[in-house]
């Protein structure tokens, strides 16, 4: 049997990058990376990975030079710290400890260092955006369609293509036109639009220096802070060797999750949209406020839980199968795993042609549920951030800041944050579930 397949991932962001790094490093597969923009490139500014994703990178060998790029937090495990902002006399309320603590990084780092480590078998096609693709029933061949109008054919599919996925599209279309109750179809279809979180979040980087000029008397900012109150919240971070500071300011507009969101989704915006915000909030969230420039503000849009990520020689990854809310800061790191699940079964000695299908339906076992787990989890930790969640024993949320409510949040939250400790050896189990398929 044909152990040597060709690979074609549509998306060359975080997750796709990591596949092609992956394959390369344990395979020799010919790969070719489609990408929609005229480069490989990134946008956001910070981004925080976790104990999780380090395991991943140790296993790849990666890790001692990964590091080099990040901010560490001054404590091994300390790696959030929690303050309630929302008036004058703002104050720590408690941190977040975990394993390895969180690193902080410029996303444009992570993309360069994977653009790095790409192996020579991987071939990059940028300005091919992927329209849909189909797959020939005889031989089982793909054929990738390009708004372009060209097309490739290919073994397998990865759709890598993010929270508005082309590969998303027309595999749920094809799976629900083979499904003939309309509820069901109607669910499926369903799947294919990202929802409205109901969140807005406003990003960028603000230099240190100015920071600094501005307010003297702050600390100089060394780890991840969420400074929380009613309806808002701003999460910082250091980046860049601690020259930049990641600020993301989230308003939440509670009870739309779902409605339609009029407009454009990324835009910048003028300050003076999030300035009058944070008026007598803590001078702390206020500083980082009042120095913020033409920030990007993004309507937050999640996936409804997926039922597949596979079907057949496709398969769907990181956002493209499990877009979330970014508020463990979890989106990258879990495409990661799953790049790194994916990219170990396609390259496995028990992998071929003829069952790559099953290495896939095996990734999806060994993927979906927990991934899943983290975008519902995504969303109900944000609702301790706004203080929206109702308190134990009620209905309602009459949030006034009285101490049994505050120690209420305080204790679910740092509840909420347990599953960032767990050990990312996540190749483990699908590697079994692999065999095990095999002994039978
Ligand atoms: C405000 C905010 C803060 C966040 N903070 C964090 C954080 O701290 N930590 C964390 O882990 N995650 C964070 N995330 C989530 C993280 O950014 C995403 O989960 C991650 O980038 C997903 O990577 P991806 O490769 O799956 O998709 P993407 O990064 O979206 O990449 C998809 C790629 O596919 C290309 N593409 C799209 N359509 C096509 C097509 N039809 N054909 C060809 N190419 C196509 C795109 O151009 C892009 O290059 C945050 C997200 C937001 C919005």
């Amino acid at each position: 049997m044909n152990s040597t397949f060709r690979v074609s991932i549509c998306g060359g962001g975080i997750g796709g990058l990591m596949l092609a790094v992956v394959i390369g490093k344990y395979g020799t597969h010919p790969v070719d990376i489609f990408e929609a923009g005229p480069t490989i490139t990134t946008f956001g500014a910070g981004i925080g990975l976790f104990g999780r994703t380090m395991d991943v990178m140790e296993d790849l060998g990666l890790y001692d030079e990964f590091i080099k790029l990040a901010v560490k937090p001054p404590q091994e495990n300390t790696s959030s710290t929690f303050r309630k902002s929302d008036q004058r006399d703002g104050y720590h309320w408690f941190s977040v400890h975990l394993k390895h603590g969180q690193l902080m990084l410029h996303r444009k780092d992570v993309v360069d260092f994977l653009l790095q480590y790409l192996p020579a078998s991987c071939k990059i096609h940028t300005s091919k955006k992927i329209n849909s693709y189909e797959v020939d029933s005889e031989t089982g061949k793909i054929t990738l369609h390009f708004s372009d109008g060209d097309s490739s054919v290919t073994d397998v599919l990865v759709g890598a293509d993010g929270i508005h996925s082309a590969t998303r599209g027309t595999m749920y279309k094809k799976l629900a036109s083979s499904i003939e109750d309309d509820e069901s179809r109607k669910k499926l279809l369903k799947c294919i639009d990202p929802v409205w979180t109901g969140m807005l979040a406003y990003r960028n980087l603000v230099p240190i220096e100015k920071l600094l000029k501005a307010y003297p008397d702050l600390e100089t900012p060394i780890n991840v802070t969420l400074h929380m109150g009613k309806d808002k919240h701003i999460v910082t971070f250091p980046v860049s060797k601690g020259k930049l500071i990641n600020v993301v300011i989230f308003h939440h507009n509670c009870g739309t999750f779902g409605s339609p969101f009029e407009g454009r989704w990324v835009t910048d915006v003028p300050e003076e949209e999030v300035l009058h915000l944070f008026e007598g909030w803590d001078i702390r969230a206020e500083a980082l406020v009042k120095c913020v420039e033409k920030p990007s503000r993004w309507a937050l849009h999640s996936l409804r839980p997926l039922p597949h990520y596979v079907d057949g020689a496709v398969a769907l990854l990181g956002d493209a199968a499990h877009a979330m809310e970014p508020h463990f800061g979890a989106g990258a790191g879990q495409a990661m795993e799953d790049a790194y699940v994916l990219g170990r079964l396609l390259t496995h000695e028990l992998t071929h042609l003829g069952n790559v299908a099953d290495a896939l339906k095996t990734y999806e076992e060994a993927r979906l549920a927990f991934a899943n787990s983290v975008v519902q989890r995504s969303h109900d930790v944000a609702r301790y951030y706004s203080f929206s969640v109702p308190p134990e024993g009620s209905e309602t949320v009459p949030f006034d800041g009285a101490p049994e409510e505050l120690d209420y949040m305080r204790k679910a939250m740092v509840d909420a944050w347990e599953w960032q400790s767990e050990p990312g050896r996540v190749w483990d189990n699908a590697e079994q579930l692999w065999r095990a398929k095999h002994s039978t």
